[in-house]
């Protein structure tokens, strides 16, 4: 078993870690200041567009993109090590890269089953980074963990659907440069199989119908650089039926196929997030001195930061595993793991943000260090893309069956 990285993800690594020390982190301040001054706080900083001219100046666009035709043409187990050091820096870094969530899954979702006009016009634009897209299945009125409740509904009306329905928590959608949304609804309500019953639609932002209602919090943050998180309203919205994606009934898939790639990206960002963790965490420690005594010197924080180390090396090692199956196995077989990491990494990644907020005192909640963001940036990847619970119950499942 050779564990090193091969020489293409080396020369990638090398250019990544060098464009986060040199513009990424720098770039940290200035974007928090030059919010504070927008007009709205959920356009787009200009120091955001201008960390994206020199990523894709530098070839380090699209990383994600496993079509070589386009993005980089890299495996999941090359991309991977990118998507850690990114997610060092997750308010920024991804979007500085076009790597950025939701716009990603949406990318894969259109490259793979969008037709050639539906690519064109935002498949283009989106990998271009000119525009930002937004996934909206999640309703607050119904349990949407099961995502046969989902009750949004898209009819058919001569050459149109009308869309209807109420969905939150719509990553990305208060950035108004977010043009597109793909919504799950259901084109067949009544139909036999559940699974059958949903279907994905292209909705443009200026769409009559719909509607940006509010951003929601997240532990009272509004998220501003991830573009919010909003509730949207789709009273008899009306799009073409051309902007049906794949097939009537073809919602569910495209769904699942959409969430493998992506819990790689989530969960590599993750052990991004508890490095930086880690490293602020030391940073402190030896500088801080408490009754006579450098915070480096506590036993408690030795366990800690030990603790953390080992931590990070196992979940990194499942997450590359993970990927590793993906490319040579495909999703299906890679499903154990796939759930194992989502159940695994945020989880873990959470108790080591804890633990370094908790060294810097009251300085770890405030919004002088990015712990308490990261925190919170980690503590929803428990909920979101579906709650560990639903990940345990199907695993265990799988693990029961070769035993009845
Ligand atoms: C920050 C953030 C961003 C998000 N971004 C998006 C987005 O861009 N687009 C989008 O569509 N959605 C998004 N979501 C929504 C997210 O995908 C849903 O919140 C998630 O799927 C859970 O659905 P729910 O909130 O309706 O919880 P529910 O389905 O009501 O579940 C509530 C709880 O019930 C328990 N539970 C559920 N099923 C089981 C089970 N089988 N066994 C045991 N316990 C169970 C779990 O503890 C679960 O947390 C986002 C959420 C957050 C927090």
């Amino acid at each position: 078993m050779d564990f090193a990285f091969d020489a293409r993800t080396e020369e990638l690594r090398g250019k990544l870690l060098a464009f986060m020390d040199e513009y990424v982190y720098p770039a940290e301040a200035v974007a928090e200041e030059q919010r504070a001054a927008l007009a709205s706080p959920w356009d787009t900083p200009a120091v955001v567009g201008e960390l994206k001219a020199e990523a894709r100046r530098q070839g380090l666009w699209n990383l994600f993109l496993p079509d070589a035709e386009h993005g980089a043409g890299l495996t999941n187990l090359q991309y991977a090590p990118l998507a850690e050091i990114t997610g060092r820096s997750p308010h920024l870094a991804p979007t500085a890269t076009n790597c950025a969530a939701p716009d990603t899954g949406n990318m894969e979702v259109l490259a793979q089953f969008a037709d050639e006009q539906q690519k064109k016009q935002w498949l283009e634009p989106l990998l271009a980074g000119e525009i930002r897209s937004a996934f909206a299945m999640t309703e607050p009125d119904v349990a949407s963990s099961d995502a046969t409740n989902i009750t949004t509904l898209i009819e058919r009306d001569g050459d149109e659907y009308v869309i209807t329905g109420r969905k939150w928590y719509i990553s990305g959608a208060m950035n108004p440069d977010c043009k597109i949304f793909i919504v799950m609804g259901k084109t067949d309500p009544d139909g036999e199989d559940i699974r059958r019953q949903q279907s994905m639609v292209l909705v443009p932002r200026d769409t009559p119908g719909v509607t940006v209602k509010r951003a929601m919090q997240v532990f009272g943050y509004e998220d501003h650089s991830h573009g919010g998180h909003a509730e949207v309203i789709f009273d008899h919205a009306r799009v073409p039926v051309s902007h049906l994606i794949g097939e009537e009934g073809g919602g569910f898939a495209i769904a699942q196929a959409r969430l493998g790639p992506g819990r790689i990206h989530h969960c590599m960002r993750l052990i991004g997030m508890a490095e930086r963790a880690i490293e602020l965490m030391c940073r402190r420690a030896v500088s801080r001195t408490a009754f006579g005594k450098a915070l480096a010197q506590q036993g408690v924080v030795h366990n800690w930061i030990a603790d953390a180390r080992v931590t990070v090396e196992q979940l990194r090692l499942l997450v590359l595993k993970t990927a590793w199956l993906m490319d040579t196995v495909g999703n299906k077989g890679a499903h154990t793991e796939i759930q194992s990491i989502k159940i695994a990494t945020p989880r873990a990644v959470v108790d080591i943000i804890d633990r370094a907020i908790q060294l810097h005192g009251a300085g770890g909640v405030s919004q002088d260090f990015p712990l308490a963001e990261l925190y919170a940036s980690a503590r929803t990847l428990m909920i979101a893309d579906g709650p560990d619970e639903v990940h345990q119950r199907s695993l265990a499942r799988r693990e029961l069956k070769k035993y009845l």
